[in-house]
């Protein structure tokens, strides 16, 4: 009888475990705690949740809070325990994160499918069939193990990620399209400042409060291209406009006026629902980028989907290496699930172990394998990080501007909660067709 091979009883490798247990397949669990340790996990435990204790909304309005419907539709094998670990905690799912833990590892040490070996994986078997699910702190061995398999420039290490904001959100009364000197099509939009408004972004950006790098995260080494802004601004005041806030080649043909700064917007889905802020890689605190962003002209408004962040996280090149069945592309017996991939978050994690795990049998089973529509949340999450398009690839949480447009009346598309409603219902619906047992 074939035998899966998992490694990391994190988040998406427990749920992937006892997907795969259920259906009868046997499981070799893989787990190197607490032989050894990542840096940020304190326990021994499985599905150790290793920051917030919270996994956000549940609400149906909120994209995450979708994303937890679509997976109990799937028959997640963590969301009961979640339930049965909630506190309190207003509008947001938080969980005791000890009880949680304590009662993963009880399921999975209990289950006759679920063999767990407590050791490090240092090298990827590729002739039998595995899950890779050992998260955003891989030991190095295993990260340089699956950097030789995907080759040399398809493993990252650190998230320097710029904010991604919602097209929709922009202000076109001040800001245009247009590429550098009218080259191409018109793909970027630009958001252009005078002085004075370039002075107050500047003055705002150099006395935001940053968030604390973790101790194993201080040595990292940014590239250049790569600096965080706050980084570049404190090189000096002009620094930022002779490096990616150029204005040059950038004049609005309705006003023909040479602005003094451009913060220019690239496209980032296929859909162009979503663009990033180019350059804007940053480690302020969430409220200083709030603050910030918005300060800029034609972004008075703008709804931040993804805000920059920088830290330590293993990641492979999901848009090179992966199907949106989180299969590999290069050896079918590979399957990637959790944060390795791309997504980001718990219950991202948990979801995509959700799904690698299904899969995962489905391959055993030779039945054809779920791809998931880009109208549920959780199919537009694997198709975003699958995408061969992506200029420059960086991890992203669930969030409305990825799924497929929906058609829907003037009206109802400017209130965010009935827009919502309808997306999720439609969500809700067409997961209902992929409901397992
Ligand atoms: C410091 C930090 C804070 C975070 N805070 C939050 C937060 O507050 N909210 C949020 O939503 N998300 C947060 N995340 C992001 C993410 O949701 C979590 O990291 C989540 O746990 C990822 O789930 P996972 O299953 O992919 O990996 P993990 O839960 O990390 O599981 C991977 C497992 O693999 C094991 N492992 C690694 N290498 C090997 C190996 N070679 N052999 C055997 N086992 C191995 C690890 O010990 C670990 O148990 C945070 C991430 C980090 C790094």
């Amino acid at each position: 009888m074939t035998e899966v091979k998992i490694i990391g009883a994190g988040l998406a490798g427990s749920e992937a475990a006892l997907q795969l247990a259920k259906r009868g397949i046997k499981v070799k669990l893989y787990e190197m705690r607490p032989n050894k340790q990542t840096g940020a996990h304190k326990t021994e435990k499985f599905a150790e949740f290793v920051c917030s204790n919270s996994l956000g909304s549940y609400d149906i309005t909120n994209a995450s809070g979708l994303l937890k419907h679509e997976m109990e539709i799937l028959g997640s094998e963590l969301m009961p325990i979640i339930f049965e670990s909630q506190v309190p905690a207003g509008g947001a799912l938080a969980i005791d994160r000890e009880l949680f833990s304590e009662k993963v590892t009880q399921k999975i040490e209990e289950n006759p499918n679920i063999e767990v070996i407590r050791e490090e994986v240092t090298k990827i078997d590729e002739n039998s069939p595995c899950i890779i699910a050992s998260g955003p702190l891989t030991s190095d061995t295993l990260a340089a193990d699956i950097k030789n398999f995907l080759g040399e420039e398809y493993l990252y290490f650190f998230d320097a990620i710029a904010p991604i904001i919602e097209k929709d959100s922009v202000n076109f009364e001040k800001a245009f399209y247009l590429n550098r000197y009218n080259k191409g099509d018109a793909d970027y939009i630009n958001c252009p400042m005078n002085k004075e408004e370039y002075e107050k972004f500047y003055d705002i950006l150099t006395n935001a409060p940053k968030i604390e790098l973790k101790s194993f995260e201080k040595d990292a080494k940014f590239f250049e291209s790569c600096l965080p802004i706050e980084v570049l601004a404190s090189r000096g005041v002009d620094t930022l406009r002779y490096g990616p806030l150029k204005p040059v080649g950038l004049v609005d043909e309705r006003t023909g006026i040479e602005n003094y700064a451009v913060v220019q917007l690239r496209q980032d889905n296929k859909s162009a629902s979503l663009y990033n802020l180019v350059g804007f890689q940053t480690n302020l605190k969430w409220g200083s980028q709030k603050e910030l962003i918005q300060s800029i002209p034609g972004l008075e408004k703008a709804n931040i989907v993804r805000y920059g962040v920088m830290h330590r996280n293993t990641f492979i090149n999901s848009p090179k290496s992966l199907n949106p069945t989180l299969q590999s592309r290069k050896n079918k017996n590979l399957f990637f699930a959790g944060q390795i991939t791309g997504t980001e978050g718990y219950t991202e994690s948990i979801a995509s172990g959700l799904l690698a795990g299904i899969n995962m049998a489905k391959y055993i089973a030779n039945e054809e394998l779920v791809e998931l529509p880009q109208e549920t949340i959780l199919g537009a999450l694997t198709h975003y990080i699958t995408f061969e398009g992506h200029t420059s690839f960086q991890p992203i949480n669930s969030n409305w501007g990825i799924l497929a447009e929906m058609e829907m009346d003037k009206k109802v598309r400017k209130n965010k909660k009935m827009k919502n409603e309808l997306l999720a219902k439609r969500a809700l619906e067409t997961i209902q067709k992929f409901k397992q047992n």
